[in-house]
């Protein structure tokens, strides 16, 4: 199995989401919001020679208490390889956690395979703000459980229930979820 960093995000905000986009049924092509972030992610920062930055990166990994190897990958849209530093642009700053994952899920592929970077920074030109991530052991153990999380949900055969949140509201799922709810 590959784990990807998406699927770290939808973990952290709705396992349902990530246990529909893990096994085929995937509905965000069709999502306005979707594009309009990948918009954003592409044109928000155009002094930044960022084609030449983007960092494909796959490495090898066991899981604590899993006897087979899966595949890390990391798709990394800006990577400032003189400061060792991972960039990762959002649109909106709903999803704080979901995207700190994400970074710090970058991050540790990136040790895995052997570059020696810790730090991260999120960029939210919209709202003119950015955050900062760091590795550390505390951040890496994290990594660990979610990546443990990400292999049990997805191989599990029941999708989980929805989460009837306002994270519902904009997601791609929303009709497959909730088509025939009152309100
Ligand atoms: S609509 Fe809500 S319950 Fe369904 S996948 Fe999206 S966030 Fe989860």
């Amino acid at each position: 199995m590959n784990v990807i960093a998406t699927h770290i995000n939808y973990l952290l905000i709705c396992k349902r989401k990530l246990w529909l986009f893990a096994n085929g049924i995937n509905m965000e092509h069709n999502s306005d919001l979707v594009a309009q972030g990948k918009w954003i992610g592409e044109n928000s920062y155009d002094q930044r020679a960022n084609k030449n930055e983007e960092l494909e990166v796959s490495v090898a990994y066991k899981p604590e208490g899993f006897r087979e190897e899966i595949s890390l990958n990391a798709k990394i849209d800006f990577f400032d390889a003189k400061k060792g530093v991972v960039h990762e642009t959002k649109k909106s700053d709903a999803f704080e956690e979901a995207h700190r994952a994400q970074v710090l899920f970058y991050l540790f592929v990136l040790q895995k395979s052997g570059v020696n970077v810790s730090k991260g920074i999120i960029e939210y030109p919209k709202q003119r703000e950015t955050v900062n991530v760091e590795l550390n052991d505390e951040a890496e153990k994290e990594v660990k459980k979610w990546i443990i999380e990400v292999l049990e949900i997805v191989e599990s055969e029941t999708c989980p229930p929805s989460i009837k949140k306002s994270k519902c509201r904009n997601c791609s799922y929303f009709d497959f979820c909730w088509s025939g709810e009152e309100g």
